[in-house]
């Protein structure tokens, strides 16, 4: 059977993050109701879609509050096929956990929390404009694994104003001790058009060396605290991945429902622009066809396993193409050659973009 996730885009956030780009606006309880209500005739549009994981992302999904979760969850049930071991991911933000029952949450199907803990450093969280605190999320994270939650994943940042090697260490122990299975660790990018690039001359970041520095040194702390890399961003404890996420990065059918989301579905892809009333008015846009083997190629390299000779046999009945290895062997600072397929390294991880682009086309 063909896993498909469903992505349901959460636009709504207690206030915005000044490095924020992600299409998020100030929540309310009305349209939290008239958001919900519209989910779920989408979701009801794709009656009997046999589906491997759900994703809640956002924005902030916790700050719909129980209840309205719930109500999802069980039009999902009701009209999806929805696999018994699917995988339910909830992203909450500390600081509008207080609103969220974990044990109704966890009975309704949530599996795997994502929390935005961001940072442990009170002063990092400060110019990150967060409102919450490293102990606030420490108390999330206890009370949703007394209720049971054995799959909790923290995102930390790279790179913030103010980030030293000593404070991103500190912050990595912190997560380590709170005994999550999974950290996705980002690297901040000022966007144009956010408070950060406006100001930014107000804030002392890291140089493009120093954000290197702080990955290379994230990469070796994570592993040492029994985080293994297995994407650019993302680590796990053994067999804790993203199993939503990996439905990308194998460049496998997903839905997306909600303003910015993104789906790949029958081969095409297409995505809901940013904005409330396209999203009301049924508004997509096509983005062609997808599922090629260049794209898979690309979105393959960003997995610590690369592009593996197997899989791609699998899916096109070919090899790779040799100039990859070729092209692949003239770099190895940055890939990685085997006789099965090819990988990048952690410094080939830095710059994906311009080396999976040259491995592809020279
Ligand atoms: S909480 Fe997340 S989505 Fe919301 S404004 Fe901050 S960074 Fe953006």
């Amino acid at each position: 059977m063909k896993n498909t996730g469903v992505y349901i885009h959460i636009p709504f956030c207690s206030s915005k993050c000044p490095y924020c780009d992600f299409y998020s606006l100030k929540y309310s309880d009305a349209e939290a109701d008239k958001y919900t209500k519209a989910l779920t005739k989408r979701i009801e549009s794709y009656k009997n879609l046999h589906v491997s994981s759900v994703y809640f992302g956002g924005g902030t999904p916790g700050i719909m509050g129980t209840q309205r979760i719930v109500a999802l969850i069980s039009t999902i049930k009701n009209t999806l096929l929805l696999e018994n071991d699917a995988e339910v991911t909830l992203e909450l933000n500390p600081e509008s956990a207080d609103k969220l029952d974990f044990a109704k949450l966890k009975k309704a199907g949530v599996n795997r929390l994502s929390i935005g803990l961001q940072s442990a450093d009170r002063q990092e969280l400060k110019y990150l404009g967060r409102l919450h605190s490293a102990s606030l999320a420490e108390q999330t994270v206890t009370r949703a694994q007394k209720e049971g939650f054995d799959n909790i994943s923290l995102d930390i940042m790279l790179g913030t104003s103010h980030q030293t090697k000593q404070s991103l260490k500190s912050t990595i122990d912190f997560c380590a001790a709170l005994n999550v299975q999974h950290i996705s660790a980002y690297i901040l990018k000022i966007e144009e058009n956010t408070p950060y690039h406006t100001h930014r001359e107000k804030f002392v970041f890291p140089n493009e060396d120093e954000q290197a520095e702080l990955y290379e040194f994230a990469v070796t702390e994570l592993e040492k605290a029994g985080f293994y890399q297995y994407e650019i961003s993302n680590f796990c404890k053994d067999g804790y991945y993203s199993r939503h996420n990996m439905l990308y990065w194998n460049c496998d059918e997903y839905i997306g429902i909600g303003p910015s989301a993104h789906s790949f579905f029958h081969g095409k892809r297409f995505y809901t622009p940013r904005s409330l009333e396209d999203f009301y008015n049924d508004k997509t846009v096509s983005d062609g066809d997808g599922g090629g083997e260049e794209e898979y190629a690309m979105l393959r390299l960003r997995l610590k396993k690369g592009l593996n000779e197997a899989d791609y046999f699998n899916r096109f009945g070919k090899d790779i193409p040799k100039e990859y290895y070729t092209r692949a062997s003239q770099i190895k600072e940055y890939a990685n050659v085997y006789k099965d397929g090819i990988s990048l390294t952690t410094k080939g991880f830095l710059l994906s973009n311009s080396i999976i682009a040259y491995l592809l086309y020279g």
